[in-house]
């Protein structure tokens, strides 16, 4: 089979052949239709943390055709169309036990330690990674198992906080920030208000359901805090930022109401400085968000499944070694509107 490798740092992705591996015990063979790409694999090309070991496979959002099964497998047969929860860990730690891959100390996410979704077909180590997608366009599916997922993890981690009506904050509208939208707006939320530099982006987010939008462009902070006190009647019970700068962070924390929740996502990164007793006063929760749970995949699932989830903007290209880069140097250079899929 053909994968589509990055030889060393930066180089662009080769295609090469290699022996189809050959499932055995748990081990499920996927040939890939829909591979979606992430920010995160810009990272990888350049080996951005000096800790990588090349050749890499990457990609991560994988949707396909079951080809092969290994002979303890079941629930899944050849020909089946499934959805690969790519965050795997060592499957026998108390985490992986408890359905908690992704928080495993010994990860092996495809795509990243293990090899993913730039190829012909992926080895998925058991089939409980494995989602059914049937009635799903699976170039939007393909884009759950990671956008979505984050996201979706994020959301509904501020959901539910004391405070009605809800007030939900979204900042930073790109591909994860339109997601959360869209997924808030599936749960029912309207009260959401989006916070972001780039009007178009905005747009974006109107048309998926946020209520009020907030251009921080052009702003030290100050006017940016007065507005979104003003769109959500005088702070957020909820925040998610998918930025998280230190300037994010501060703004996200500054709008929060009694009992309110900031949830960072973004790996932006940057330091902040927070008034200590507004959060025993204000009762107020910090709590981070990455990736998420096989469940909570499920639970994405099954609500596009719904028809109640909008499909956020999908841009497809070729899965080939050329799509592979080209998808990766548009990503980089920021001019993508959407989320690029892979098409086999
Ligand atoms: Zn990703
Ligand atoms: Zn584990």
């Amino acid at each position: 089979m053909k994968v589509y490798a990055f030889e060393e740092a930066g180089g662009a992705a080769r295609e090469s052949e290699i022996r189809t591996p050959t499932p055995s015990g748990h081990e499920v063979l996927v040939r890939l239709t829909h591979s979606g790409v992430c920010h995160t694999d810009v990272h990888l090309r350049h080996d951005d943390t000096g800790a990588l070991a090349f050749p890499i496979v990457a990609g991560h959002e994988m949707a396909g055709e079951v080809v092969a099964v290994g002979d303890a497998v079941t629930g899944v047969r050849v020909g089946d169309t499934r959805l690969v929860h790519p965050w795997t860990g060592c499957g026998t730690c108390a985490h992986c036990a408890a359905g908690r891959d992704e928080a495993c100390a010994d990860m092996r996410y495809l795509g990243m330690h293990r090899p993913g979704g730039y190829a012909e077909a992926v080895l998925v180590p058991h089939e409980r990674h494995l989602l059914d997608i049937d009635g799903i366009d699976p170039a939007f599916a393909a884009t759950l198992a990671c956008s979505g997922l984050t996201a979706y993890s994020a959301v509904t981690k501020v959901l539910g906080a004391v405070g009605d009506p809800e007030e939900i904050v979204v900042i930073g509208t790109g591909g994860l920030g339109l997601m959360a939208i869209a997924l808030l707006t599936a749960l029912g939320r309207h009260r959401i208000t989006a916070v972001e530099i780039n009007d178009e982006r905005l747009e974006m987010a109107r048309t998926l359901g946020a209520a009020h939008l907030v251009n921080s462009a052009a702003d030290s902070g100050e006017a940016t805090r007065a507005a979104i006190l003003d769109a959500t009647g005088g702070g957020a019970t909820g925040v998610v930022d998918l930025v998280n700068s230190g300037q994010t962070a501060r703004l996200g924390f500054d709008v929060l109401r009694r009992d309110g929740k900031l949830v960072p996502v973004g790996l932006f990164g940057g330091d902040v400085t927070l008034p200590t007793g507004a959060i025993p006063s204000k009762r107020l929760t910090v709590q981070g968000s990455y990736i998420g749970t096989f469940a909570e995949l499920a639970e994405v699932v099954d609500l596009a499944k719904s028809g109640r989830l909008a499909p956020t903007p999908i841009v497809r290209r070729p899965l080939t070694a050329a799509g592979v880069t080209d998808a990766l140097d548009a990503l980089a250079a920021g001019t993508v509107p959407g989320r690029i899929v892979l098409t086999a």
